[in-house]
């Protein structure tokens, strides 16, 4: 008898998710990122949602060989590159693509001497300051990668820090923009710049390649909800209602006692719990539906269990039907309230939760 948890993945919304990117950006090939497993989606259901996308990128070379093994035959890309010299062979074998990002994966590519053909991605900093080459050493880079025998085709890469927030004054968007055009200048190969956020409110910028994430599971990359980006939610998380308390005035609720009662409550004790993935740090007030009815968590989020206000709602009983975020509640709005992004949300969603599969 299981736990009433349940997590629905919608493919189709995957899908019409995919459909969004690309229609933002017409002219490119799109890369669905599905990293960390999926973002919480598994990636073997993320493989088959994105089905219609011309590569599949992510970080972790396991699950990359795994993509293969599933079947995947177009092109598969390591965002961060590949993390030890060992993982050339496999990577030559599988036919995966890598971002290479600094000196030392340069000189591992140079030592590595077996026939193979590699297709490198190389990474500039223009200003995120995480990995990459600075534009003032990404000519040079690139004239190494260019020298080596088993390396048949460059892409120019950059990440952006800000494009949901183009105007931010540390690092604008388009200060970026200049940078990778003054450090890339003349160099041959396809470029590859947008994440969701560009994607969507950059149209200018998709250019030979996007690399849209968290805008193909329904979650916003800021700068709007992702209803207002025409997104679907791909992750509903759902539960039930398991207990009912009625709680007199003065009296609290939980661990720490963190929330007192101001008046004559009905409280609902949900089985989800931060072990499944809902934020521990969730403030009082964090919404939830309870049979379509949204309310707030009140008191502190356990292991197993939180707590709702059911006070207004007196049909509300145990059994009763709660969506902890999805199609009716977007998980930005829950993410924000906790705050947090709906990113970190998805991605934490525990194994112990049943996933079930819909349309
Ligand atoms: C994760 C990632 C993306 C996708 O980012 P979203 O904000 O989820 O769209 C794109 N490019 C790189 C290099 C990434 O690591």
């Amino acid at each position: 008898m299981p736990r009433p948890i349940v997590a629905s993945i919608s493919i189709s919304a995957l899908q019409h998710n995919l459909a969004v990117a690309r229609a933002h950006a017409p002219g490119a090939r799109v890369w669905g990122v599905l990293k960390a497993n999926g973002y919480g989606h598994g990636l073997e259901r993320a493989m088959r949602g994105f089905a219609a996308a011309d590569g599949l990128a992510l970080i972790e070379p396991d699950y990359a060989v795994r993509l293969r093994e599933l079947g995947w035959t177009k092109p598969i890309l390591l965002l961060e590159g590949f993390f030890d010299a060992d993982d050339l062979p496999v990577l030559a074998q599988h036919d995966i693509q890598f971002a290479v990002h600094c000196e030392e994966q340069i000189a591992q590519l140079e030592a590595f001497t077996a026939a193979a053909s590699l297709h490198a991605h190389l990474k500039m900093n223009s200003g995120m300051n995480r990995l990459g080459f600075k534009p003032e050493t990404y000519r040079a880079a690139y004239a190494r990668l260019q020298k080596i025998p088993s390396v048949a085709s460059i892409t120019l890469m950059t990440h952006f820090a800000n494009a949901d927030d183009a105007g931010n004054p540390l690092l604008p968007l388009a200060e970026q923009v200049r940078r990778f055009q003054a450090g890339s200048e003349g160099l041959d190969g396809p470029r590859s710049l947008c994440n969701s956020a560009a994607d969507l409110m950059h149209a200018e910028l998709a250019n030979d390649w996007v690399r849209p994430g968290v805008m193909l599971y329904g979650g916003t990359p800021g700068g709007g909800s992702a209803a207002d980006f025409g997104l679907r939610a791909a992750m509903t998380l759902e539960s039930r209602i398991i207990g009912i308390q009625q709680v007199p005035a003065g009296e609290a609720i939980g661990y720490g006692s963190r929330f007192v009662a101001d008046k004559p409550m009905k409280i609902g004790v949900v089985a989800c719990g931060y072990a499944d993935g809902y934020p521990r740090h969730a403030p009082n007030g964090t919404p939830v539906l309870v049979d379509g009815v949204k309310t707030g968590t009140v008191g502190r989020v356990s292991m197993d269990m939180l707590t709702v206000d059911l006070t207004h709602i007196p049909d509300a009983d145990v059994g009763s039907q709660v969506e902890l975020w999805g199609s009716k509640l977007p998980i930005d709005e829950v993410a924000y309230a906790a705050g947090t992004i709906g990113y970190e949300l998805m991605c934490a969603l525990a194994p112990r939760v049943a996933v079930r599969e819909v349309d």
